[in-house]
């Protein structure tokens, strides 16, 4: 997205140079010097040379002071020069002019807003924005900063108004966005326990994106809320088909729930089913538990060393451990014990890069990930 402004940001800079120099143009003799500043200026903003860019525009600002176009460029350099107060300034004095054409007082006030969201001063940008809103004038880039601004302040209400527009004008789809604002207005309303006022949001939510995961879960935790504890089973496991990779979020709850309704059965299936396509830690855990209840020590400890196989970990040993105490054999099982610890150390990772995260098994004096020399060290 950041890409796309500056582009445009550049195209539009680019364009403002090119027209006001095809203007000189036409009263070549009178403004030959100006023409041989704009020329220079250009260059210079091609070449990505800021400074000198702003300086060929102050010097045309001299001489033209009146020309919006070049008073809206250069604050535009001062702002991206990192000089926020100087862009304010030629934005504020551009708006306080009575005879500014429309479209220039837009762009000052656009200006002016992003003037103050680089500042910091997020109140006084959404002011600006909204009125660009309330006029009917307000660019996507504008509506796109609204929604930013308030998706920080947490005001929720107006991220919606703000994206909901955008949406109307852009092909931008915000749906995965809306949805979650609205789920950030159910999670509040269900930490009052207003659970019919948390539904409703929650319906919005599925409207706006009806894979969002995360409204099913707040659904289920409502259910609860509401003593519904067979509805909220239901709304978990909804939610699993929704995002599958959500299963190490929710199965405790999943598991929980069977145990509250003394459904060891239904749980065993479920847990069977699931473990099926993919393999979850979790899963495997309580189906350790349950083959324990149903089957005695063997066949758990068997299923438990199977599951380890392939997915070794710290909690898996810790039950491994566990069985220790019980066991009449506990040789063998310290003996699987220690190959579970061996598989956890060739899990990890030996080398990472200090750079961007990195790791892997090998060392390289290159980081793969993003091309840094000697940026991979060894994990102390
Ligand atoms: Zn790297």
């Amino acid at each position: 997205m950041l890409d796309i402004l500056f582009a445009s940001l550049s195209l539009a800079l680019i364009f403002v140079f090119a027209a006001t120099l095809f203007r000189f143009r036409k009263h070549n003799k009178k403004r030959a010097v100006e023409r041989h500043h704009y020329l220079r200026g250009l260059n210079y903003f091609l070449e990505d040379e800021t400074d000198q860019a702003l300086q060929s525009l102050l010097d045309i600002a001299e001489s033209s002071p009146e020309t919006a176009e070049i008073q809206l460029a250069l604050a535009v350099l001062f702002r991206r020069k990192g000089e926020v107060d100087r862009a304010i300034q030629i934005h504020q004095a551009l708006m306080s002019r009575k005879n500014l054409r429309p479209e220039h007082r837009v762009k000052a006030m656009s200006g002016l807003g992003e003037d103050f969201m680089k500042a910091g001063l997020l109140d006084r940008a959404e002011m600006l924005f909204e009125e660009l809103v309330s006029n009917g004038v307000a660019s996507n880039k504008v509506l796109d900063y609204l929604v930013s601004i308030y998706e920080q302040e947490k005001e929720w209400k107006n991220a919606i108004n703000s994206a909901l527009r955008l949406e109307r004008q852009s092909e931008v789809r915000m749906g995965k966005r809306i949805a979650h604002y609205y789920c950030e207005l159910a999670q509040e309303q269900i930490r009052h326990h207003e659970i019919a006022a948390a539904r409703d949001y929650l319906t919005q939510a599925l409207a706006k994106d009806p894979e969002c995961a995360r409204a099913t879960v707040l659904d289920a935790r409502a259910c609860e809320d509401n003593k519904d504890s067979y509805g909220a089973l239901k709304k978990f496991k909804r939610s699993l088909e929704q995002d599958p990779e959500l299963l190490a979020l929710v199965i405790p709850d999943i598991v929980r729930l069977y145990r509250l309704h003394n459904d060891e059965q239904g749980l065993y299936e479920f847990l069977r089913a699931g473990l099926d396509g993919r393999n979850s830690l979790t899963m495997g855990l309580a189906l350790t538990e349950i083959y324990q209840k149903r089957e005695g020590n063997p066949v758990a400890v068997k299923y438990l060393n199977e599951h380890s196989e392939s997915h070794p970990s710290l909690a898996g040993l810790s039950m491994l451990l566990h069985f220790v105490d019980s066991d009449e054999n506990p040789e063998n099982l310290l003996t699987e014990a220690r190959r579970v610890v061996k598989r956890l150390q060739d899990k990890q990772s030996k080398y990472c890069c200090q750079q961007c995260g990195f790791a892997g098994q090998i060392h390289h004096w290159r980081c793969p990930g993003c091309a840094s020399w000697n940026s991979v060290k060894p994990v102390q």
